[in-house]
């Protein structure tokens, strides 16, 4: 289309443009101020990464010392929730840990904590705040506490990628119901391996423990009864080179040169620390990757603390106790340190 403008006309779309340009200008300012005003209010004064008894105790500990806190941790419960049976737990005789873990949300639930259901991808530092970035969302904070805990160690041998959930499985209070009258494996020879054990051996007909070393380790309460168990045999000093199997496992081959057939293999030699997005903003880890803390629970960054399983704290006791006890202790820190700022 051919518009001509008549010479008359000029001023009228002078002035016409000029208020478009006034209104694009006011229009942009007050989205400023509004995605301002926006950030500032969702500066939260603690961020707490990791929903586990570190962070669940966290919680409830910040919300009772009024500190406008959120929880970022895809799930609340942390491992204990794959723990068998807690017996050590006071208050507790014996509960399970899914039970248990139950417990913590619930009691949580009362002080009405945010929780935003994602894990953290990274965290950067601004100035006087952090960004934890997650999935589709930045989460901004004055202090960060890091409680996100640890994943299981793989075992690193042939067959084990290949036939995970055909038979390999890290979680027995999962998977153990699929092994009713079968034999299995359970790799590892602490708490976690012990307790596998015994719980196997209610539902299998047979449970091989394979360790490496010549004695187990752990609480001699789980020691003695897995060696009295009739049904659970242990083989000492054998380490597992190769998983068996072509559709689901039907055996393990061991570094002794023997191989035992077995129907389910069980994981259980430990963990490492979760915690490889603290390392961005130069929080300090020991040589096994644990984020080393003071007394306080504080890095050595500023106003980043962290507490349970993923530091090297409380003598390296990994307990539902220390876990709850470091997360307490960081956030009478923060508060503290934010008292002492103030
Ligand atoms: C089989 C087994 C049996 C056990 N039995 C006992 C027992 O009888 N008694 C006892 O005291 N202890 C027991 N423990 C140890 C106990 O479970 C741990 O010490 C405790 O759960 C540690 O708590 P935590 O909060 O530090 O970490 P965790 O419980 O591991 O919780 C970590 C949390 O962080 C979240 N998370 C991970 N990555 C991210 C991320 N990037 N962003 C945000 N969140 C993240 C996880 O989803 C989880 O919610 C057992 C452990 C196992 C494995």
């Amino acid at each position: 289309m051919n518009m001509k403008v008549n010479v008359y006309h000029k001023p009228i779309i002078n002035y016409y443009f000029y208020n478009v340009y006034l209104c694009i200008i006011n229009i942009t300012d007050n989205f400023k101020r509004m995605i301002k005003s926006y950030n500032y209010m969702s500066v939260y004064d603690v961020a707490i990464l990791g929903g586990g008894p570190a962070g669940i105790s966290a919680g409830i500990y910040a919300a009772r010392f009024k500190l406008n806190t959120v929880i970022i941790s895809e799930s609340l419960g942390g491992t204990v929730e794959t723990a068998h049976l807690i017996e050590n737990y006071p208050g507790f005789e014996s509960i399970s840990g899914f039970e248990l873990a139950q417990k913590f949300k619930g009691h949580l639930e009362n002080f009405e904590v945010p929780n935003i259901k994602k894990n953290a991808d990274s965290v950067i530092k601004e100035d006087d705040t952090f960004t934890v970035k997650l999935k589709d969302q930045d989460v901004k904070a004055k202090y960060i506490l890091i409680a996100t805990g640890t994943k299981r160690r793989k075992l690193d041998v042939q067959g084990e990628s290949e036939l995970y959930g055909k038979g390999v499985s890290y979680c027995v209070t999962c998977d153990a119901f699929f092994y009713k009258d079968k034999t299995v494996a359970v790799i590892g020879g602490s708490d976690a391996a012990n307790m596998a054990a015994i719980l196997l051996s209610t539902i299998a007909k047979k449970v091989y423990v394979i360790y490496r070393k010549e004695k187990l380790r752990g609480e001699l309460v789980w020691i003695e009864r897995v060696i009295k168990n009739p049904k659970i045999e242990v083989l000492y000093k054998s380490a597992v080179v190769e998983i068996k199997g072509k559709n689901f496992v039907d055996g393990v081959k061991l570094d002794t040169g023997n191989e035992i057939s077995v129907d389910g293999v069980f994981v259980e030699i430990g963990s490492i620390p979760e915690c490889c997005f603290a390392k961005d903003i130069g929080v300090k880890t020991d040589e096994k990757g644990y984020i080393q803390v003071d007394q306080s629970q504080k890095t050595n960054i500023d106003k980043v603390y962290a507490a349970g399983d993923v530091t090297s704290g409380s003598n390296g006791f990994q307990q539902i106790l220390t876990a709850a006890s470091e997360g307490i202790i960081a956030i009478k820190s923060i508060f503290d340190d934010m008292e002492i700022r103030r």
